[in-house]
């Protein structure tokens, strides 16, 4: 979320004229865009704002600008500590940033932070990193509570952006050749249920369509557009090859969104379902609203409708109170689960919610630590176990480009999102797609030979105009 809300700086800095700048010496503004979801971010922040502070000694007219959650949540300390910034503004209005940069030059340093988006921020310009591959927010903000965490405070309660509207931006996208899209959400299976309760008891308002879907429209008034109907529907767009989504909630995880990732063959078969304990108790005082038991009924389940699946998760350890035993069992789940891959986390207070006001039973550094390599080692092995069960087989690749180690290798994504590194001697351009044999399986990636380019990309490249 915090990556694609920076493609959007970048896109309306573009727009305002301005060109990507090679390193900060080179610039005239820095945006730095933070993050406050864990702790080691703040401390990122004032280290990169102490550095930038002698240019900005030595170049006057540099702007600096900090936005995101972290400047939301910290706006005063940015203040105190770092005198030298110009703009400081939050999550909720990133579409003003060249606005206030305007603003702050005319009228020195400034701080604009609201607490509610305005509007959906989905017509703003974006600057994306791989042409071939987009993100498409579809919600924003949560109503959950899970008692760890900071984004419903940051990030206000769950807006969903109307279906017509989502349709219609990945048709557009289609059509510059974008063949990946990636749905991003908090809680993507909660999609709609907001723009449900704005129709509900009143008659259909004429563009009704435009804001929950046909599908919903012809009929299922009692229910809300679904997320598995708007994959379905981006799915059918023509030149989308590839969907993918991030975050479900197990708890929201339905049957009609695991039946399309079996029925559709462009909704890729990867299932990134947090789970952040195997504890039931830890899992009740998360406030996360299942069991473990639930969550493996909800993988069964999964596995059983969608052929070839991958399963990814979130898992914290160390959170308030978790004894040795809590611990022996999210091991003992990640285990039976036998994850491909999971982003794994120390918890990390943060001011303001339940959870950090728990310190009498805060975990020491030591025992969070010790717990979390344990954890690696579990993780690590059931990942390798999985990608040597791809040795030998027929996988289509997204070609990403170069390898960053070795330049005589190409890099490619999987279905499984799994990194495949293959020879290749001529260039193939990236956002292509390939069939690989993989011969070849380390813990994060697996190594392959280019059988055969199957469709060369075929989005637009950017020539850069230099203005006289
Ligand atoms: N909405 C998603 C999660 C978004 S945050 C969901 O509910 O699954 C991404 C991940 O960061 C979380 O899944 C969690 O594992 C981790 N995380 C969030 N807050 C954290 C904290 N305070 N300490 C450590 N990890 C945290
Ligand atoms: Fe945070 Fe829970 Fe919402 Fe995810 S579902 S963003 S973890 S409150």
């Amino acid at each position: 979320m915090n990556e694609h809300d920076s493609e959007r700086i970048a896109g309306l800095l573009e727009t305002d004229g301005m060109e990507e700048a090679e390193s900060f010496d080179d610039a005239d503004v820095i945006v730095l865009n933070t993050c406050c979801i864990r702790e080691n971010a703040d401390n990122k922040l004032y280290g990169q704002l102490g550095n930038l502070k002698k240019l900005k000694e030595e170049r006057p007219d540099l702007q600096i600008a900090v936005g995101g959650c972290l400047a939301q949540k910290d706006r005063e300390t940015i203040r105190e500590r770092a005198p030298h910034v110009d703009v400081v503004f939050g999550t909720h209005n990133v579409g003003r940033a060249t606005e206030l940069l305007t603003e702050a030059r005319a009228n020195g340093p400034l701080t604009e932070i609201l607490e509610e988006s305005e509007a959906f921020p989905s017509a703003l310009p974006v600057k994306r990193d791989a042409n071939h591959a987009a993100w498409v927010t579809i919600q924003i903000g949560c109503d959950n509570s899970c008692a760890f965490c900071i984004v419903p405070a940051v990030r206000g309660k769950e807006i969903s952006r109307p279906y017509g509207e989502l349709v219609e931006e990945v048709r557009q996208l289609a059509s510059n050749g974008v063949t990946e899209v990636t749905l991003l959400g908090q809680n993507v299976n909660s999609y709609g249920r907001d723009l449900t309760l704005k129709l509900r008891g009143s008659e259909l308002p004429d563009d009704s369509e435009l804001l929950v879907g046909r599908s919903w429209t012809q009929g299922r008034h009692t229910a809300r557009p679904l997320f598995s109907d708007l994959l379905r529907s981006v799915s059918e767009i023509e030149g989308i090859r590839r969907v993918r989504y991030t975050s479900p909630h197990p708890k929201d995880l339905r049957v009609e969104t695991m039946d399309v990732m079996g029925e559709v063959p462009e909704v890729c078969e990867h299932l990134h379902l947090p789970l952040q304990s195997g504890s039931d108790q830890i899992l009740a005082s998360m406030h996360r609203g299942y069991t473990a038991n639930k969550y493996l009924a909800k993988i069964a389940a999964a596995r059983q409708r969608i052929v070839d699946l991958a399963v990814t998760t979130d898992i914290i350890v160390g959170f308030p109170g978790e004894s040795d035993d809590d611990f022996e069992k999210t091991l003992e789940l990640a285990a039976a689960v036998q994850f491909d891959n999971a982003f794994t986390f120390i918890y990390s207070p943060r001011p303001g919610t339940e959870a950090a006001d728990l310190v009498d039973q805060y975990v020491s550094q030591d025992v969070a630590a010790e717990r979390m390599e344990r954890l690696r080692q579990v993780i690590e092995r059931s990942s390798l176990h999985s990608n040597q069960t791809r040795v030998g087989l027929h996988e289509e690749v997204i070609v990403e480009g170069r390898s960053k180690r070795d330049s005589a290798m190409l890099t490619g994504r999987t279905r499984h999102n799994r990194l495949v590194h293959f020879p290749a001697q001529n260039n193939i351009r990236a956002g292509s797609y390939a069939q690989v044999l993989v011969t070849g399986a380390r813990t994060f990636n697996l190594n392959g030979e280019l059988l055969e380019v199957t469709a060369p990309a075929k989005h637009k490249t950017r020539i850069p105009v230099a203005s006289s």
